[in-house]
């Protein structure tokens, strides 16, 4: 098997583990199209009852943005809320490839971007509710196109660049090494060595320190769970929802969050970059902050909706991985969400919570699970990242030092 067959197999056996008789919903940007093909092979051969192709054309939903009626990103039409409602709930595996221009959307109206990713969200609510609580299999990854490559590759010919970005992907998924099967089995023990410490140390609060300015501290709520690497499907086999990860994360409490967090990586948000942004938060809210650029999109994600100024992840992720070592922006939150600690802004997990998969949006609520339309990452991580674990009883245990977990812990 070459590269580009290992990591069809490994999309299929290990991200979805496709079980016989399975639906799964393919979207792919035109761009993949021989890799897409080559993973509907590798579907059938694992068994799928059928792959249905999603083909997808940033440059088409680029013009669309720019020239459509303005009436039509208020819109959502019925028969794709259907196919997508549809499909969740007839059990579908989804596998998504992630590809995209980083700047492609640069020019568009912000406004129409949120609009329209409000609306999808609110429409396809079974859809995300399914996913998010792992009633269906999913799994994200991603391929080099061309204008990525030459975004993250600004040296180098098209060519080169689009040939650096796969090896890159490569190293970062684990294709490189002999077996990836089994290096992931051993990434997979590692991660759960990580979630079982703090799952057992059910830590209150973290407290995060760095020289870049930030000093904040999260509560997490009672019971919260820490996930890992794989999810486990209600019929009890393991999936992995993105490749890569490195990240174990949990919830904080949606009231709990105060002090100053400065950002350590740009972030991309619908094709346009916000760089060297900070936000204060007083019990669980944002009420300051500001960015070197990009402030106006940081207002635009913030005012989506209420929870939008309330956090709904916090992310590890040692700054010592295959990734982060890599050095390489990848103006991809796939990527660099797995090379940093980070946070999320917006909608929380409910499986990080015990029992949350079950609770309504009420009890939810009341548990201290945070909701929004969006869930957007942002990255804290740095060398000198420092984060102190602080118990019931307050004693304080040193979580993070210089960047990576504490070695003395486990
Ligand atoms: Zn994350
Ligand atoms: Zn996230």
């Amino acid at each position: 098997m070459d590269a580009m067959e290992k990591y069809a197999d490994l999309l299929i056996r290990v991200g979805l583990n496709l079980q016989k008789g399975q639906t799964l919903v393919l979207a792919s940007p035109l761009e993949c199209a021989a890799f897409a093909r080559l993973l509907q092979v590798k579907a059938y051969q694992a068994g799928a009852r059928e792959v249905v192709m999603r083909w997808i054309d940033e440059q088409t939903d680029c013009q669309r943005f720019l020239m459509a009626d303005e009436a039509v990103f208020d819109e959502f039409p019925d028969w794709s809320r259907q196919f997508f409602n549809g499909y969740a709930e007839q059990g579908a595996a989804f596998l998504s490839i992630a590809a995209e221009d980083p700047e492609l959307l640069k020019d568009v109206d912000p406004k129409r971007i949120s609009r329209q990713a409000k609306v999808r969200s609110a429409a396809l609510g079974v859809y995300r509710g399914r996913l998010m609580s792992n009633k269906n299999v999913w799994c994200v990854a991603s391929l080099p196109v061309p204008a990525w490559a030459r975004k993250v590759f600004p040296e180098l010919s098209e060519s080169q660049a689009m040939a650096a970005l796969w090896q890159a992907i490569f190293k970062a998924v684990r294709v490189d090494q002999p077996d990836p099967v089994k290096a992931w089995q051993e990434h997979q023990l590692a991660l759960d060595k990580q979630v079982n410490y703090l799952n057992g140390r059910q830590f209150k609060a973290l407290r995060y320190r760095n020289s870049l300015g930030t000093d904040l501290t999260v509560n997490l709520p009672d019971h919260h769970i820490w996930i890992g690497g794989g999810d486990k499907s209600p019929a009890g086999y393991m999936f992995v929802a993105n490749m890569p990860t490195e990240e174990v994360f949990t919830l904080p409490r949606a009231d709990g969050v105060n002090g100053r967090v400065v950002s350590s990586l740009p972030l991309n948000y619908n094709g346009k970059l916000v760089e060297r942004f900070w936000f204060e938060f007083k019990d669980g809210q944002v009420v300051d902050y500001s960015a070197a650029r990009g402030k106006e999109t940081l207002t635009e994600l913030l005012g989506t909706d209420p929870g939008a100024r309330r956090l709904g992840e916090v992310a590890l992720v040692p700054y010592d991985s295959p990734i982060s070592n890599q050095r390489i922006l990848f103006y991809n939150t796939l990527f660099d969400e797995n090379a940093s600690c980070h946070f999320a802004l917006g909608k929380a997990y409910p499986t990080c919570l015990a029992g949350g998969e079950d609770l309504s949006a009420d009890q939810l609520q009341a548990a201290g699970v945070n909701d929004s339309l969006i869930h957007i990452d942002f990255m804290v991580g740095t060398a000198d990242l420092r984060i102190v674990g602080l118990a019931a009883d307050g004693r304080e245990t040193e979580l993070f030092i210089g960047g990576n977990f504490n070695p003395g812990l486990f």
